[in-house]
């Protein structure tokens, strides 16, 4: 059987777009498909991300909102202040981010859904509600409910929920705010985000929901004009490889298990699947013998970073308030302002 397509990209957020972007400077050819008509929408992401997203993709100010130095932890131990020099985290617009590392991917086909992979023949069979589409390769950059994770028989240990609402209030404080809160997250948190122009109020637990952001912030976030989102979480990464495929970003719980954040563990992978997915088709061999490299790359790149986010996850779930009362003292008592953003997981 003729595979149609070198590579199939399921998927057009930030692992897929990054992933598709690289395989096409090394001269494959690439089918990105999103089952949504416009990139980047419906957004469901905060976007805040540390500075190491500049060692990945140039930051543009089309994108960029705003920038923040620090943080400010409500905790049952009193406030923490986290404070980094110069810039901790850039705030950037998902939808419109989305959308710059899109250019120059056309065709991309939208409004397209992948509804199974499998192989036949010597190809992957992308099955979509416009017909199936082959490929030697397909990296499953689905998101949290990834099609072509469950296609190889894999998928996050726990799933975990998000809610944000934005209102139109100008926020330009230099930190964004976190409040632990075992009785509102059990186990996540809540905060507050200063997106320059508007301001973001969100929580992340498996008990996430407008209700709860509503009776914690005390905020009518049914008002006129507040934009509101929520999303899934994907937790703990399982095997990432099969024949054939390759799953890339919240599709593989490539998230840190404390913050929920993805973008730059979704990026990194997607630089590791395109140089696996290019060695691959230069050596016409896409057995899950080869991919493997592609797990062992990326745990050896962000696997250390998930499992102290896991274990720091566990400890959280489990602690009572005295406890973390304890833990948080400790925390205030050293050098609190030397710690490093990156330690809250963005
Ligand atoms: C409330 C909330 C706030 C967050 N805030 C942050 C943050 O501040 N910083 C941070 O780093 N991370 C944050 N995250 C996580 C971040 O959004 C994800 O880690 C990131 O979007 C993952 O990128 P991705 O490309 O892997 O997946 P996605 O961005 O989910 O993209 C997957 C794409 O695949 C498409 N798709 C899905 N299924 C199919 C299918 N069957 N066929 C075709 N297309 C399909 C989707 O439409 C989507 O466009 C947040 C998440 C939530 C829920």
């Amino acid at each position: 059987m003729q595979c149609m397509h070198d590579v199939i990209v399921v998927g057009a957020g930030p692992a897929g777009l990054y992933a598709a972007k690289l395989l096409k400077e090394k001269g494959l050819d690439i089918l990105v498909i999103e089952e949504h008509e416009n990139i980047g929408e419906p957004n469901h992401c905060s976007g805040l991300v540390s500075t190491n997203l500049e060692k990945l993709v140039p930051v543009e100010d089309d994108f960029l909102e705003h920038t923040v130095s620090g943080a400010v932890m409500h905790t049952p131990a009193g406030d923490i202040k986290l404070q980094k020099p110069g810039i901790a985290a850039y705030v950037i617009n998902r939808p419109v981010f989305d959308r710059s590392l899109a250019k120059g991917l056309e065709p991309l086909i939208t409004h397209a859904r992948c509804k199974s992979v499998t192989i036949e023949r010597g190809c992957a069979v992308v099955r979509t509600d416009k017909g199936d589409l082959k490929s030697r390769l397909v990296l499953g950059c689905d998101g949290p409910g990834s099609v072509v994770a469950k296609a190889i028989g894999t998928g996050p240990r726990e799933m975990l929920k998000g809610v944000i609402a934005i209102e139109n209030t100008k926020d330009t404080s230099e930190n964004v705010e976190l409040w632990f809160d075992k009785k509102a997250a059990p186990d996540g948190f809540l905060w507050k985000i200063p997106r320059g122009g508007r301001t973001e109020y969100g929580m992340m637990s498996t008990m996430a929901g407008f209700e709860r952001l509503t009776s914690f912030f005390k905020n009518d976030f049914n008002a006129p004009g507040i934009e509101k989102f929520g999303g899934f979480v994907p937790i703990g990464p399982r095997r990432t490889y099969s024949d054939r495929v390759m799953i890339v970003g919240d599709a593989a719980a490539h998230v840190k298990p404390w913050s929920g954040g993805g973008v730059i563990y979704g990026l990194t992978a997607a630089v590791i699947a395109a140089e696996i997915a290019g060695r691959a088709i230069e050596k016409n061999d896409f057995s899950a013998d080869l991919l493997s490299e592609y797990e062992k790359r990326w745990r050896d790149e962000i696997g250390k970073g998930i499992t102290l986010g896991l274990m720091f996850r566990e400890f959280y779930k489990q602690a009572d308030e005295e406890t973390l009362k304890d833990f948080f003292s400790e925390m205030k008592s050293g050098k609190a302002n030397e710690l490093d953003m990156d330690l809250l997981g963005f």
